[in-house]
């Protein structure tokens, strides 16, 4: 089911001081522009601006003139410096007007808190004659949506929500969100599916999935790159919930057809060692790790996963040699087969080794080859070396999660034990 819907542009602008002399990151924008591209709105511009009234007035000025849709966040707040709704105001040539709903919202939020409403807080009530209030369930600033009409013809709409970026994100996906679609002009609820990969670059995914990605396809395909970790969301917008999950479920079956090999499960904050944990579950088996060098991510990893059968725990060793002096045996190997045998294991992942990295440098490190290796239940020993460097940043993650992908794919080859019939 793919539809062809009207490309809107849009333009994110971020007001306050606190910006443009660069005492907080901008994250609002990055925020806004993901979600809008998601709803299959084309981010044209991005604004930043002070908390000076006649430089806000020019910014939405010269937004309006050029796309379709302004979000705004910042400077609804009840002091001197919170501009906005006068910046908007003025700009349309329309007075403040006091809106009695979200007064009396306004004047709740604070006896819900216990606390006298400041006389200023009656400001975040006026709203620019015409426009409506944007409803904030978190915080006292409403956000106020409006049209501003262009000097030739038509019309720019725009959305002005508060700076704080909790209340910005639930206003937006609860309100903002369903009036842009609207405007798309076909149905208003938004579903949204994430499938996970590792073990292939972001511009091979990009080639694989060719015109599945493409920025005007329903429903919509974003690719995001977590350390190596490939994300694709899947944004469907529709009637209902059950016409979103059609077209997600289609599209999904799609990717799974151009891209299986790579695919490891499902969800926003799902990794590897979810899918392992799963794995080793259902057949009732278990893993230790073993982490060489000057990193054990792995352990950590593995650790969060909380209170699971299928994970024996993990060591963290500045090299083999070690692993032989704690445990005995004439080699690695046989240190290795100590500690399987006497903790009763059946798989054992090996990562030799973590590089020392140089942080002060910020450098990309250089390659070095890192051994993977997988004890299987069957005392199997498969070894994989791999290549590996970049940014100090995800080096260590990025040869942790190749570790989890070799054993991924042993744990595929290998088959599930027989489970004991009771007869
Ligand atoms: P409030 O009612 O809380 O004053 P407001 O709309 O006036 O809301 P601001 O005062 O501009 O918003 O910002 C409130 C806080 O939100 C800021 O101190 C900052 O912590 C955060 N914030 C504002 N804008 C951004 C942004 N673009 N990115 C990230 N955080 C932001």
């Amino acid at each position: 089911m793919t539809q062809q819907a009207r490309q809107l542009t849009a333009e994110v602008i971020s007001i306050g001081d606190e910006m443009t002399s660069g005492a907080r990151l901008d994250t609002n924008t990055q925020w806004l522009s993901r979600r809008l591209g998601e709803l299959g709105i084309q981010v044209s511009f991005h604004t930043t601006v002070a908390d000076t009234l006649d430089q806000n007035v020019d910014v939405f000025r010269i937004a309006a003139e050029r796309v379709d849709i302004i979000v705004s966040t910042g400077g609804l707040g009840p002091t001197r410096d919170d501009l906005t709704r006068e910046a908007l105001s003025k700009l349309i040539g329309k007075p403040l007007e006091l809106n009695p709903l979200a007064m009396k919202h306004i004047e709740q939020m604070f006896s819900r808190r216990k606390r006298d409403m400041p006389e200023r807080n009656r400001v975040q009530a006026m709203f620019p004659a015409g426009s409506q209030q944007i409803f904030n369930p978190q915080g006292t600033a409403p956000g106020v949506e409006m049209v501003i009409p262009r000097q030739e013809h038509g019309e720019s709409r725009v959305f002005a929500l508060p700076g704080v970026p909790a209340e910005m994100k639930r206003m937006f996906d609860e309100t903002v969100a369903p009036r842009i679609l609207e405007e798309k002009g076909h149905g208003t609820e938004i579903q949204q599916h994430v499938m996970k990969f590792f073990g292939t670059g972001e511009s091979d995914m990009e080639n694989r999935l060719g015109p599945m990605i493409a920025r005007d396809r329903e429903p919509r395909v974003g690719i995001t790159v977590s350390t190596a970790t490939i994300s694709l969301r899947i944004t469907a917008t529709g009637r209902d919930a059950a016409d979103c999950q059609a077209q997600i479920e289609e599209t999904r079956a799609e990717i799974m057809e151009r891209v299986p090999e790579f695919y490891f499960g499902e969800g926003d904050r799902y990794e590897q060692h979810d899918a392992i944990n799963e794995d080793l579950i259902a057949r009732e088996q278990n893993l230790m790790v073993v982490e060489y060098g000057r990193a054990a991510p792995l352990g950590d990893w593995f650790a969060k996963l909380g209170d699971t059968p299928a994970y024996k725990g993990g060591l963290s060793l500045a090299n083999p040699q070690q692993l032989q002096d704690i445990f005995g045996g004439e080699n690695e190997q046989q240190a290795l087969a100590i500690i399987k045998q006497k903790c009763s294991l059946d798989w054992i992942l090996v990562i030799d080794s973590y590089p020392t990295l140089q942080h002060d440098a910020l450098l990309p490190q250089p390659a070095s080859e890192i051994t993977l290796t997988v004890i299987t239940p069957d005392a199997e020993v498969l070894t994989k070396t791999e290549t590996l460097g970049g940014h100090p940043d995800v080096l260590q993650p990025r040869i942790a999660k190749a570790g989890m992908a070799w054993l991924r794919a042993a744990l595929a080859t290998t088959d599930k034990p027989e489970k004991e019939t009771t007869a």
